[in-house]
């Protein structure tokens, strides 16, 4: 098993701010000290092109987020989400991380990789920067895919506490690619909650949900779903903020939940997806929760 990962990830840094380079550095740290990293090749990420970025984002929001950057000091794209000098690296990084893991299992060299990256993803719409998002990572790493001709449908399963409104906007009109998210209802972002077809699976949760109720919701709303859709490859956005001490939100999940479903994506992929999984990092904003959650969420995906 392969991660690609970047120590300037943690360039794109704004004082205060929940979603920090701490978060990369408590992930490392922990695959370090759990002896997991000597079993993984480690590889370092490379930057997105534009012409990768095209495939999403258009050449005018792109061009915008570079000449957004500041030269010092932070500023705000959006309420939720700044950059700093250096953030336009991190989130190529990031971005360009999901893109090499996802041309290493098509090209059959690895068959799961996991992205420890930064800036997360999953909220980025088509053409506007969202809840510390600033490109869709893992839109990219599916539409990349889509153009191997032996990939005609894949899958992209989130966890993360939050909807993936950007997954959605992106790919809400593509029946090839089925997103299924488990997200806090009535909450952040507060964008296509409501908002479901075919292939757009929502499981909305309500605060306080804990992990045995999701997981009979994801045995019984999801893996149909998912065997029926017959994925070639599975993407997965894991975010960690539905984790019970996320200061975010209010779902109760814990790490055995994560190594759960980890579990049963897993299997799925082993059916259907020739073992094929790219997983990356979304939210998790406890340091010690997100650092044991990914812990538990690698070692399943390394198969050990
Ligand atoms: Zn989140």
């Amino acid at each position: 098993m392969k991660l690609y990962t970047h120590p300037d990830c943690e360039l794109h840094q704004m004082r205060g701010h929940p979603e920090r380079p701490d978060r990369l550095r408590a992930v490392m740290q922990r695959l370090s000290e759990s002896g997991l990293l000597d079993d993984m090749n480690v590889k370092l990420a490379e930057e997105i092109s534009d012409d990768m970025l095209a495939m999403i984002h258009p050449e005018e929001y792109v061009t915008a987020i570079n000449e957004a950057e500041p030269k010092e000091g932070v500023i705000k794209v959006d309420p939720d989400t700044y950059m700093s000098p250096g953030s336009k690296r991190a989130a190529r990084l990031a971005a360009g991380a999901c893109l090499q893991a996802t041309q290493d299992v098509l090209s059959g060299e690895e068959k799961r990789v996991f992205c420890a990256v930064r800036p997360p993803g999953h909220h980025a719409e088509v053409a506007a920067a969202m809840g510390f998002c600033l490109f869709n990572n893992i839109a990219l790493a599916a539409e990349y895919a889509l153009k191997d001709e032996r990939i005609n449908r894949v899958a992209i399963v989130d966890f993360d506490v939050h909807h993936c409104n950007g997954t959605v906007d992106i790919f809400k009109d593509r029946p090839e690619v089925m997103v299924c998210s488990s997200f806090q209802d009535n909450y952040y972002p507060n964008r296509y909650l409501d908002y479901t077809n075919e292939h757009i699976i929502n499981l909305p949760m309500a605060p306080g949900t804990k992990g045995d109720e999701w997981r009979k919701r994801v045995e019984n709303e999801w893996l149909p779903k998912l065997e029926g859709h017959k994925p070639d490859l599975l993407l997965i956005s894991a975010g960690f903020d539905a984790h019970r001490d996320d200061p975010l939100a209010q779902i109760e999940f814990v790490e055995g939940d994560y190594a759960w479903v980890t579990n049963q994506l897993m299997a799925l992929a082993k059916n259907h997806s020739e073992d094929r999984i790219v997983s990356t990092m979304e939210g998790g904003y406890n340091l010690e929760a997100l650092a044991s959650c990914v812990e538990k969420h690698v070692s399943r995906v390394l198969g050990s």
